[in-house]
C-alpha cells in the first residue's frame, strides 16, 4: 500500500484534532453549531495554502544555454506575522512537497510564540550540478520573480536544503537593489554576520535539535522522576528506561543540522551520550567506542563530503567502520537523529529502526505511516515542529535586530533561543506523558489552538 507521505497541517488537523472538539478549552466562547462550524473553517484555512505562487526561472547558464528552473514560494498562512520559512535547492522541491512544508512552518512559528506565519520556497535543481556563477544567477532570478511577494513584513525566507548563507546574501543583495530604500536587512535571514546576519543563526538548529533531546533526558526527566513513575503511560516507560545508562546516538546527515547536533552530543560526552554512528549521502561511520566528532567536523569543513574508504579515514584521522550509507537508520542504538531530508523513514524501513528515541532536525523525516507505527511501539519521536524549530527562532532575533540594527552576542543568542525551547517543552511535555497522544500530536494541538484562538478574535473562523 502507498505510503502516506503527508505531515502536513492539514492532514494533521484532519486526521488527529477531532480531539479539539472534545476540548473545551478550544473556542470556549462558541457552543454546538457555531462551534463546529468554527471548526470546519479551521480545518480548511489549515488545510490550504493562502497563495502557491509558480514560476519558470529562465536563467542563461555559463555554456550559453537559457534553461527554465521550475520554483515556487508558497504562503501558507500569516494570520500570525508575516509569511516565513526557507527556501530549498533541491530536484524533488515539487508543489505538493513545498506545500506541506509551508504548513509545518505556521505550526512550527505557532507553536514556540514568534510572531511569524508559514511559507517555503523550492527551487527544483540539484545544486551540486551548478557552478557557483549559475547558482547566484538562479538565486537572482528568483528573487526578481518573486520579488513583489517577498518583504521584511510580508514573506521573509531563510535558508534550508541546499540553500545557505552564501545564498541569502545574493537574495538580500537583490532585493535591495529591485527595492532601494526598504528595510532590506530584515528581508531574508540566515545572512552571513558581515551582511546583517545574526551570530548563531548557523549553528541555531542543530543546537535545538540536542536541546531537545537533551532537556529531555537529562533535565525534565530528573526534575520529573517520581511524578513519571507514577504515570501509566507507554511514552513515559520508555523514557524512564533511557535513565541511568549510557546513551548511544545515531546522526542521519553531517550537514549544517547534522554535524552540528553531532558536535554537542559529542561535548556533552561526560552526560553519558556517545556518538557512535553518523552518515551523509554517501555512507554510514561506525565505532562503538565513539566518534571523534570534531575531528570530522574539521575533514568535512575541506572535503566536504564524509571520508569514504581507509585512507580517507585516516586522513581525516578518525577510526570507524564504514557502511552502507541507510545502515544507520537500522544501528542499534539508543537515540536517532533525523538530520537529512524528508521522508527517510517509510513502510519498508521503519520496522528495522531499534531507537527508543528519535529526534526530527529534518521536516518531515517520518512518513505518516511511520511516525503511526514508530509510536505505537512507544518510540519517543521529538518531532520536526519542536526539535528543529532553533533556525526559526534565531530567524526571527535576527529579523528584529535587521530592524533595529542592534546586534546580540552569541551568548546572547543561545541562552534566549535554549530558554525560548524550553518554555514550549515545558508546555508539552507534561500533557505527552499523561494521555493518549504523542507528542507530535500534543504539538499540533498546541499550536492549532493558538492559531484558532487568534483566527477567531480576528474574526475569520465564520
Ligand atoms: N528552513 C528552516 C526551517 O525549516 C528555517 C526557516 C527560517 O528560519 O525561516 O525551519
Amino acid at each position: 500500500m502507498a505510503d502516506k507521505k503527508g505531515t502536513g497541517a492539514g492532514s494533521i488537523v484532519e486526521e488527529s484534532l477531532d480531539a479539539l472538539l472534545d476540548d473545551e478549552t478550544f473556542l470556549p466562547e462558541l457552543e454546538g453549531q457555531t462551534r463546529k462550524k468554527a471548526f470546519t473553517s479551521l480545518v480548511s484555512i489549515l488545510s490550504t495554502p493562502n497563495h502557491v505562487h509558480k514560476s519558470y526561472l529562465r536563467t542563461p547558464l555559463l555554456n550559453g544555454k537559457v534553461v527554465r528552473i521550475l520554483s515556487f514560494r508558497v504562503q501558507h498562512n500569516n494570520i500570525m506575522g508575516p509569511y516565513k520559512g526557507g527556501i530549498r535547492f533541491h530536484p524533488s522541491a515539487n508543489e505538493d512537497e513545498v506545500m506541506q512544508l509551508a504548513s509545518l512552518m505556521t505550526l512550527k512559528s505557532a507553536l514556540h510564540d514568534v510572531p511569524f506565519g508559514g511559507g517555503k520556497g523550492g527551487v527544483m535543481i540539484d545544486p551540486a550540478e551548478y557552478e557557483a556563477k549559475e547558482l547566484y544567477l538562479i538565486a537572482k532570478k528568483y528573487v526578481q520573480y518573486f520579488s513583489d511577494i517577498l518583504g521584511p513584513e510580508k514573506d521573509i525566507p531563510a535558508p534550508d536544503v541546499g540553500t545557505s548563507e552564501r545564498e541569502m546574501d545574493w537574495m538580500m543583495g537583490e532585493y535591495k537593489s529591485i527595492h532601494p530604500g526598504r528595510k532590506y536587512r530584515s528581508s531574508f535571514t540566515g545572512k552571513s554576520v558581515l551582511n546583517g546576519g545574526s551570530l548563531g543563526r548557523k549553528e541555531a538548529t542543530g543546537k535545538g535539535v540536542y536541546f531537545t533531546f537533551h532537556y529531555l533526558i537529562h533535565d525534565f526527566m530528573k526534575e520529573q522522576y517520581q511524578w513519571l513513575k507514577e504515570r501509566d503511560n507507554i511514552f513515559a516507560k520508555k523514557a524512564l528506561d533511557q535513565q541511568d545508562k549510557t546513551l548511544t546516538i545515531a546522526v542521519q546527515g553531517f550537514g549544517n543540522v547534522g554535524s552540528v547536533a553531532a558536535l554537542e552530543a559529542y561535548k556533552s560526552s561526560q552526560l553519558d551520550n556517545k556518538v557512535v554512528s553518523v552518515s551523509d549521502k554517501n555512507v554510514t561511520l561506525y565505532n562503538s567506542d565513539g566518534i571523534d566528532i570534531p575531528e570530522l567536523i574539521k575533514y568535512t569543513k575541506e572535503n566536504s563530503d564524509l571520508p569514504v574508504n581507509d585512507d580517507e579515514l585516516s586522513e581525516a584521522n578518525v577510526k570507524a567502520t564504514i557502511m552502507d550509507r541507510d545502515e544507520v537508520l537500522s544501528m542499534d542504538v539508543d537515540v536517532l537523529f533525523l538530520a537529512a531530508l524528508g521522508h527517510q523513514v517509510h513502510n519498508e524501513n521503519m520496522k528495522d529502526v531499534k531507537a527508543s528515541i528519535i529526534v526530527e532536525g529534518a521536516n518531515a523525516p517520518l512518513t505518516t505511516d511511520a511516525d503511526q507505527y514508530l509510536s505505537e511501539q512507544g518510540v519517543i519521536v521529538i518531532p520536526d515542529i519542536l526539535a528543529n524549530a532553533g533556525g526559526v527562532i534565531v530567524s526571527y532575533f535576527e529579523w528584529l535586530q535587521g530592524r533595529d540594527t542592534q546586534f546580540l552576542t552569541e551568548e546572547q543568542v543561545f541562552e534566549r533561543l535554549n530558554d525560548k525551547m524550553k518554555e514550549t517543552f515545558d508546555a508539552v511535555l507534561p500533557q505527552y506523558f499523561q494521555d493518549v497522544f504523542t507528542l507530535r500530536q500534543n504539538c499540533y494541538i498546541h499550536a492549532v489552538m493558538k492559531l484558532s484562538t487568534v483566527l477567531f478574535r480576528q474574526g475569520k473562523l465564520y
